[in-house]
């Protein structure tokens, strides 16, 4: 067979990789029909739902050379992604740190797909990268920072403290030799993934200091003075301190302006971890919860989170800009065209080079809503966590956790006889079995305790009532049984 010949013929082999106009038109009717039937069926479809046998799945998923219809694929995801696992978009999701699911979102990242924008390099995609730019000026004024930050989106929060935590070794030049003398301090409660991110970042050898909490779970500032003060006296070099704006077990802010007070004192760089809480700079309350912040060097946040939007959306900010650009600038001779570019490219701020345009899943909902319907949903929900914390302190038996700082509110009941950890373990099952409502646990003080945290953008009072119900009925169910 000629080159001609087999090349027209394996044009004809690949056509199925460029639909027509019409055909793309039958495809996207049958996906927004899919995603309307899953919208519309959410607020009744169960919560949570059994994993579902994994061999019938992988045997579904199983690619062949054959194509499959687009109806047949939508009917494998109705069974084996829709219906199985968490729905974490549902109203009655209080579990974890909820993650939201808002529908601009999605449209914007079909059209982000379909534009298809080298979103890493700005030379390639101008409006990509200043709409992201934008963006981050936008963030950066919401925490207080000055123009002269920089900042990145990732694709979580994970791999936002990574960044922050090169560009704090950068700025510090730490050799690998010296990185066992230096000194993080962070608390108990931080989020694990700071320290995989300390140790992806080649830093997992220096020394983690666990500074006391005061009643509420925040670091105590005088205990995080006393502690630098004793490592600087033995020789070591106190280098990091990782405070949190919202800790994910009780949602506590840590005293950030002491904080700040303390590290600029003595040379350290300041962190701030707000992945979940961070979002709350929008709303006037908010604000002033995380007074201080604008102090930090480097935070992090998860428009995932509070922003409402769909998983795979995080931010790095660094106060001095400059550092995040010396921290991860690179070039090869293959992008010499480049050279010289005078616009700003993520992939001078980030480990990676390609990446999705990240800016529009986030920009398109905030520019078609207005910034104000996102401060009043983050108000609305520090209110109902008070609401939350305020009714449930009525139920006899109940013993709550701190006042919520933020939107996450922990409780355990204390039975008259018996063990407490066992019964509320019990409880957490009987209020989650019933489907409607989702709310995970945690341990603190050695205690097993229920958290509940209020973070969907469409959850709003009659939820909070609904899983109020849901754990009154539950305690009196198990009361009855171990009676
Ligand atoms: C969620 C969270 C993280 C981790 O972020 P990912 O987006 O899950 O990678 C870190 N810190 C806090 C406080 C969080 O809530």
């Amino acid at each position: 067979m000629d080159t001609t010949t087999r090349l027209s013929e394996l044009r004809r082999l690949g056509s199925q990789l460029e639909p027509d106009a019409a055909e793309r038109r039958r495809r996207l009717d049958a996906v927004a029909a899919h995603a309307e039937m899953f919208l519309e069926e959410l607020s009744t479809r169960p919560i949570y739902n059994a994993p579902g046998d994994r061999e019938a799945a992988m045997r579904e998923f199983a690619l062949s050379a054959e194509p499959a219809s687009i109806s047949n694929i939508l009917d494998i995801l109705d069974r084996q992604v829709d219906r199985v696992g968490y729905n974490l978009g549902a109203s009655g999701f209080f579990g974890y740190i909820p993650s939201g699911g808002l529908y601009d979102s999605a449209l914007a990242d079909y059209l982000a797909a379909v534009i298809n924008r080298y979103a890493g390099v700005g030379f390639s995609a101008p409006g990509a990268t200043r709409m992201e730019a934008s963006l981050l000026r936008w963030l950066s004024g919401i925490v207080g920072y000055p123009e002269s930050s920089e900042g990145d989106l990732t694709s979580g929060g994970s791999m936002a403290a990574l960044s922050a935590i090169i560009v704090a070794r950068e700025s510090f030049a730490i050799r690998s030799r010296d990185v066992d003398r230096h000194v993080v301090y962070v608390t108990s409660q931080t989020h694990h993934t700071f320290r995989k991110a300390l140790f992806v970042a080649g830093m997992g050898e220096c020394i983690v200091r666990e500074v006391a909490l005061d009643d509420r779970y925040r670091m105590r500032a005088d205990a995080l003075r006393d502690r630098i003060g004793e490592d600087q006296r033995s020789g070591l070099t106190p280098w990091f301190v990782g405070a949190s704006a919202g800790t994910t077990d009780v949602g506590a802010v840590d005293p950030l302006r002491d904080i700040a007070d303390i590290a600029s004192e003595n040379g350290l760089w300041f962190h701030v971890d707000a992945a979940y809480g961070g979002a709350f700079a929008l709303c006037e309350e908010g604000r002033e919860r995380l007074a201080g912040i604008e102090r930090s060097d480097s935070l992090i946040l998860d428009p995932h989170k509070g922003f409402f939007l769909p998983c795979g959306t995080g931010v790095v900010l660094v106060r001095e800009g400059r550092k995040l650009t010396d921290a991860f600038h690179a070039r090869g001779v293959y992008m010499q065209d480049v050279a010289g570019d005078p616009e700003r490219s993520p992939c001078d701020v980030s480990p990676e080079l390609t990446r999705p345009f990240r800016a529009l899943r986030f920009w398109l909902p905030f520019k078609l809503a207005g910034t104000a319907p996102f401060a009043a949903a983050l108000e609305e929900k520090l209110l109902l966590a008070r609401y939350f914390h305020e009714q449930i302190s009525t139920f006899a038996g109940i013993e709550t956790g701190p006042f919520p700082d933020l939107s996450v509110v922990t409780f355990r009941y204390v039975p008259r006889s018996g063990d407490a950890d066992d019964f509320n373990r019990r409880l957490v099952r009987e209020i989650v079995d019933g489907q409607r409502v989702f709310v995970s646990s945690t341990t603190l003080d050695d205690h097993f305790v229920i958290r509940l945290a209020v973070l969907g953008y469409n959850t709003h009072i009659e939820d909070v009532d609904l899983v109020l119900s849901v754990i009154r009925d539950a305690i009196d169910r198990l009361k009855k049984e171990s009676d």
